[in-house]
This record gives C-alpha cells, structure tokens and sequence, in this order.
C-alpha cells in the first residue's frame, strides 16, 4: 500500500503493523484496512486498551483482532498466551484457519478445540504447545478442568460473536472459565449486536473498556440492485454473459476484492467479448500508471474496469452505467462506496 497516495485512505502501515506482519496481510491480499480494522488494530497493538466491539461477521473483525495479536506473540512460549471463544465448531475452526494464514514463520501456533471431537489430538496438540488457543466454550472448560490446557498465564482474552454465545446458554462456562485465566489481561468482547443482556455482560468481563461501533453508510438512492447466486467457478461466466447482454453500456465497473482475480477476469473478458476494452487496476500499480488506466476510463476508451477496493473509496468517476461486485464486499460499508460509483451517472 505505499504506492497508494490517496490521501484520505488509511494503510495496514498506518495502523502501527510491523514489516513482519504487513506481509502477511499482503500474502492475504487485503489491500486497505476495513472500518473495524482501522479503529480496533491501534488500539489492540497498544496490549493495554479492553474493547467492546459491535460489529457482525464479514467485517474483517477476526483480522482486526488476529493481526495485533500475532504482531505481539512472535515467539515460542512456554504458556499459552491468548484464548480466543468462539459459539460454534465452524466459526472457531475459520477463526483458527485465518490466524494460521496471518502466521509468517513456525510462531505463534494457534490451535482449536470444540466438542465432538476426540479429545487425544487436542491433547496432543496442547502437549507439544502452543501460544493461541481457539475454542468453543465448553470444550475449553473440560480441558481446563482435565487438567490439560492452563490459561493462568493468558495475556490476551477475545469473546467472539457474544450475543450468539449468550443465545446458546455459554455464559456459565464463560464465566467459569474467566475464574481460571489471570485478572491482569487484555479483553476484547465482538458482538453483533449490544443487547442490554450483552452489555451487562461486557461489564462483568471487561476493566473499563472502550466501545467501539461499525457505523453503516446508507446505499446510494436512484441505484437499481441486484443479486446472482453463483458458484466461484460460474461468476466469470456470469459476468461476460451480463456484459454482452448490454452492448450499449460504456462504463462498467468490477470490483473484486483481492488483486490476484484481477488479471483472470480482465483476460476472460477479453476471451469471451471480442474486441471489448478492458483494463485491471490495483494499488500494486505505480501511482502515474494508475491514472493512465484512469483516464481512458474516463474518456470512455476502456469500457470495463476491473479494480479493488482502493477505487471505490476516494475517486470519483461520471457516469458509469453497471457496478458488479464480483464478490460480496467484507463489509456494508465497502458495498455503499462500491455502488455509490454508479449514483452520480
Ligand atoms: P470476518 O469478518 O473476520 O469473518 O472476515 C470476513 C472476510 O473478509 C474474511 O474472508 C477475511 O479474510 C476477509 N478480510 C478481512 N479483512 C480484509 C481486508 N482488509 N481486505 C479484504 N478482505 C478482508
């Protein structure tokens, strides 16, 4: 992101991540910070600012929790040292997942547990070591109480999605396991939404805490919208069927959200719509080939733009007749700005 030089859009950089960890996020393809990444990332890397956050899934909120915390555990570690809850199987194995992908070299090493499963890999697991544990309530509770997972030296504690935790009946394990982890740690608390329940919650588990909320932009008006249910493999298909539907527009919008589709959907364009202008940008460019491509698009010299989501923010572009996410944007607001390219044509 250093080549980016729109002023008004904050960097991975600019958050306080190390070389170290920006390449992750590079490798990862995240080119700019999502809202909840921007106000938690700073303040998480600090280690000493407790949390609230509302924010749902599709927020980047597990980046935003998971890059600081990795920053600060590069090592081997005798004991564990964050706990990551998580209501169900699949968020806590996703959750696991994406710390695993933000992981550079052999550390942190991050495992999960949840029940259903069979408790001697997860104890070998343990036993061999590991800085994060991700783990759904009850699982974590037994392995505490079998002795075979300590958390008395955790310097990191992270309730995940907390008003599904409280649907489900976790508070009591919650609550147990708060009894068993050291009353000096960093807490963050995501929940989708702030409930009275939930925020009496967050009174019991967190030390004077900073709110933080996703505020949603409103969609742009006078915008027709729709949606296509497609597998990964049909949306490029898809794409080139709806731009060959409409000849007559000139300027088309897609956006994607990771650099590494770019060049696959410009060149099956081009193999699809014989003769069609089509061009790719991204921040990778260079600052003066960036507005190059701009500036045919402008001039309507190219009629299809295939950019990331550095284009939805901050450039504004006349007249442009169809907007296509070719994937769903992480967050509301990323779909608001995405659309409202479309809203002064
Ligand atoms: P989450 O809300 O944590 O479940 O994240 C939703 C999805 O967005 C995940 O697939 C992440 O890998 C992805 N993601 C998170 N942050 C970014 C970002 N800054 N740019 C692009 N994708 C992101």
């Amino acid at each position: 992101m250093e080549n980016n030089e729109e002023s008004d859009i904050v960097t991975f950089k600019d958050l306080g991540l190390d070389e170290y960890t920006l390449q992750a996020v590079e490798k990862k393809g995240f080119e700019i910070p999502s809202p909840i990444q921007v106000l938690a990332i700073p303040r998480l890397l600090t280690g000493d600012t407790n949390l609230i956050a509302e924010a749902r899934t599709g927020t980047g909120k597990t980046a935003a929790f998971g890059l600081p915390i990795i920053q600060n555990i590069h090592e081997k570690c005798e004991n564990v040292q964050a706990l990551i809850l998580e209501p169900t199987r699949e968020l806590a194995m996703q959750t696991c997942t994406e710390f695993q992908s933000f992981t550079q070299g052999a550390y942190p090493r991050t495992t999960v547990l949840y029940g259903g499963a069979s408790y001697s890999t997860q104890i070998k697991d343990l036993k061999r070591g590991c800085e994060i544990v991700v783990g759904t309530p009850g699982r974590v509770k037994d392995h505490i109480e079998k002795k075979t997972l300590d958390l008395s030296k955790i310097k990191y504690f992270i309730l995940d999605e907390g008003d599904e935790m409280l649907d489900m009946g976790f508070i009591d394990d919650i609550r147990q396991i708060l009894s068993y982890v050291p009353a000096k740690r960093q807490t963050m608390m995501f929940s989708a939404t702030m409930a009275p329940e939930i925020q009496k919650l967050a009174k019991t588990i967190l030390n004077n805490p900073e709110t933080i909320q996703i505020a949603i932009a409103k969609p742009a008006e006078g915008v027709t919208q729709s949606a296509y249910m497609a597998h990964p493999h049909q949306k490029i298909g898809l794409i080139t069927h709806i731009l060959a539907q409409h000849p007559d527009f000139e300027s088309v919008l897609i956006f994607t959200s990771t650099k590494k589709n770019i060049s696959s959907i410009v060149s099956a364009i081009k193999r699809a719509i014989r003769g069609i202008q089509v061009e790719g940008i991204s921040s990778d460019f260079e600052q003066n080939d960036r507005e190059e491509v701009l500036l045919r698009f402008r001039a309507k010299q190219t009629k299809v733009l295939v950019a990331t989501d550095v284009l939805s923010r901050g450039i504004d572009i006349k007249g442009i007749n169809l907007v296509i996410n070719f994937d769903v944007p992480r967050d509301a607001a990323d779909y608001v700005h995405r659309v409202g390219r479309t809203a002064r044509a």
